[in-house]
């Protein structure tokens, strides 16, 4: 992958090279991936070495994607990160991340503060702005987010677009409760809001193809569909016995 007039993967053979000498060179496929947020990752699979780089970087000058190479390629072998690589990177993302929380400070200025987003373990405005910046590089016009008055189990979301509320069922605001289910369905609702609803033919489509293919984009998509199945209705009946 090419990125400009330098190829991303160049720097990660060198790093190959400089941990594992003359061991045979692995295939490595670089990608940019949009819902990573500033985290990256790297693994090996069927002996290929995929890497998987978060969007927010792919602006990094070369110097960043090389020190970066480093750190995954040596993360990966568990070998020792050179120090200058360390710092090389982290001085790049300290600048990304003090440039996003500016543009989020500026978005957050002027709207209404919200009462109800705090849970009782989960705060939705803070899982909000982590998917906001992560998945829609801050997109999404922040909304009313609310959990339900009551503890709902056949709808666990909610997005009402004339008010531009997203509701989110308290029966999910418990401890254990996975972070990534809340987060998932919250997703799933701001997807709402990036998608709008198409009206054809009398017709309205809310889950358009588009939308399910980016609802796949989330990091645990398939994890939370299986914790969901497999455990509202124990919610459903814990809460009863209550
Ligand atoms: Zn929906």
């Amino acid at each position: 992958m090419r990125n400009g007039t330098f190829a991303i993967s160049d720097f990660y053979e060198e790093a190959f090279r400089a941990f594992n000498g003359k061991r045979m060179m692995p295939e490595i496929d670089v990608r940019f991936y949009p819902y990573i947020g500033i985290n990256h990752t790297i693994r090996v699979r069927e002996g290929r070495v995929f890497v998987r780089i978060a969007e927010i970087c792919r602006e990094m000058p070369p110097i960043g994607h090389q020190a970066l190479a480093f750190i995954l390629v040596a993360k990966l072998l568990r070998k020792k990160v050179p120090q200058h690589a360390r710092e090389i990177y982290s001085r790049f993302i300290k600048t990304q991340e003090i440039r996003e929380k500016a543009a989020e400070n500026k978005r957050a200025r002027g709207r209404k503060v919200v009462s109800t987003h705090k849970g009782v373990v989960y705060d939705l405005r803070k899982i909000f702005e982590r998917l906001n910046r992560d998945y829609f590089r801050g997109s999404i016009p922040v909304p009313v987010l609310s959990w339900s008055a009551r503890k709902t189990y056949r709808i666990l979301g909610h997005h009402d677009s004339t008010h531009e509320t997203i509701i989110i069922s308290r029966s999910l605001d418990a401890c254990d409760v996975p972070k990534y289910v809340i987060e998932y369905v919250v997703f799933h609702e701001m997807l709402h809001i990036h998608h709008p609803t198409q009206h054809r033919d009398g017709r309205r489509y809310n889950h358009t193809p588009q939308f399910r293919k980016d609802e796949r984009k989330f990091a645990y998509f398939e994890e939370a569909e299986r914790w969901i199945e497999r455990n509202v209705r124990k919610l459903k009946k814990n809460a009863k016995r209550k």
